[in-house]
Order: structure tokens, then sequence, then C-alpha cells
């Protein structure tokens, strides 16, 4: 919010009466370090003034909510109400309504692809790493509420994705995450979408020759017929 009403001027962000504003030419210019900004509150009736989106009502809202466990959290040390379940979500109802939806993962995908020791054990692998991300955020909100922060639909069936899942899978590990969903999501359709590694691979909608399994997804890699729900090779007979 404060990025935003810099856009229109910083002065906006000071708490000081317009007549004290360091602005007309006799007047010395000030550290902004050196001056108070607004509080919470005023923050927010700014931020909606410079805005050039229309501020919803749940927005306002959310930030009063957000305010207000903050200052739980910061001067109230003893009753804290918020819980991890809360925390996370707030943090990626954030994310979204400010940079739009996927922004919270792309942000801590990129921000471990960043990181200066990235790479130094396999680049592959510490990529499709960041699926525990995933894991972790879907563990802690659960499919519904993780729905809301993702360009994919997440609330159908997920299938293994086919580079994600050859990447972990061996010396350094066992892929049991299933990120890949059907795009769009209906019974003919031929391509699906993995949200870890953001890439998208044709699918022949035929049944599984495994016994057990009920799959109707198989990936060609190569040749090589792979189930995406159970992911065993489909021997032709
Ligand atoms: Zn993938
Ligand atoms: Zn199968």
């Amino acid at each position: 919010m404060k990025s935003a009403i810099c856009k229109t001027t910083p002065l906006l962000l000071i708490e000081k009466t317009r007549a004290d504003w360091p602005t007309l030419p006799s007047r010395a210019d000030k550290e902004f370090d050196s001056l108070y900004t607004i509080s919470g509150e005023a923050l927010l009736t700014t931020f909606c003034a410079v805005s050039e989106k229309k501020i919803s009502e749940e927005f306002i809202d959310f930030i009063e909510t957000v305010r207000q466990k903050r200052n739980e959290a910061i001067h109230g040390a003893s009753k804290i109400s918020i819980g991890v379940k809360e925390l996370l979500d707030h943090i990626l109802n954030a994310y979204t309504w400010c940079f739009g939806k996927d922004a919270w993962f792309l942000e801590t995908r990129n921000f471990n692809y960043e990181n200066p020791l990235f790479g130094y054990y396999d680049w592959d692998i510490e990529y499709a790493d960041a699926y525990r991300h995933l894991d972790f955020a879907l563990d802690i909100l659960g499919k519904k509420k993780l729905n809301k922060y993702l360009k994919t639909e997440i609330l159908g069936r997920a299938y293994f994705c086919p580079v994600c899942k050859r990447t972990i899978d061996g010396d350094f590990g066992y892929l049991e995450s299933k990120w890949a969903f059907i795009k769009p999501n209906k019974p003919e359709s031929t391509n699906i979408h993995c949200i870890n590694c953001d890439a998208e691979f044709n699918v022949i909608r035929k049944d599984c020759i495994g016994e057990k399994c009920k799959g109707n997804v198989i990936h060609d890699y190569e040749g090589e017929e792979t189930c995406l729900t159970c992911f065993e090779y489909q021997e032709n007979e």
C-alpha cells in the first residue's frame, strides 16, 4: 500500500500538516527517516484515495483484521489469538490481492532459485523441490482455501507431473505429491498442467493397465507410456 501511495507522492505517508511539508523552494529538505509516518488506519484511507483499482469492502475488512492482529502480536504478547492456519491464509490472501494468483508460489520458488547456493547439488532436483512449498500450503490450508490462491483449479483430481516425478525419484527421494491437473477439467481433455514446474503436457485418455488403478490419464514419454495416476509403465501386450 505504501508503494502505491509513493507513486503519487511519499509526502502522503508523512504525519504532518501540509503547511509543514518541506516542499516550498525556501524550505530545506528533510531526511525521510527523521519524519513520523502515518498510522495504519490513516494508511488505509490514503491508499483508497490514490489507488487506481476500486477497493472492495472485503479488502478493507481484511486489512483491518491484519492490522488488529498485528497490534495484538506487537503490543499484547500475552493474548495472541492468531494461529498458523489464519496467518498463512492472510499472507497468501495479501499476495493474491496485491500481485494476483500464483504470485506467492512464484515468489518462494524464485527466492530459492536466486539463492547463491542454488544448484550446488543438482539444478533440476532443486528446482522441482519447490513442490514442498505447495505441499506445505496444502497441508495447512486444505484444498478449498488454497484453490483461491492458485490460477489452476485444484479441486479436481491431481496427477503426477511426468517431469517433476522423474526428476525427484531416484537417489534423492521419492515424489508422492501430485501437482498436475487436467486443463480444462473435462473427461475428454488431453492437456495437463503442472503447477510446480509450470509445464503443460499432452496426455492420452485411456484406461491404465494396472489392476488396482482406475486412472485414465496416460503420458507418452519418448515412446514410454506411463499412467500419471500410479506412474506405472503401460507395457503393450
Ligand atoms: Zn512438473
Ligand atoms: Zn495407473
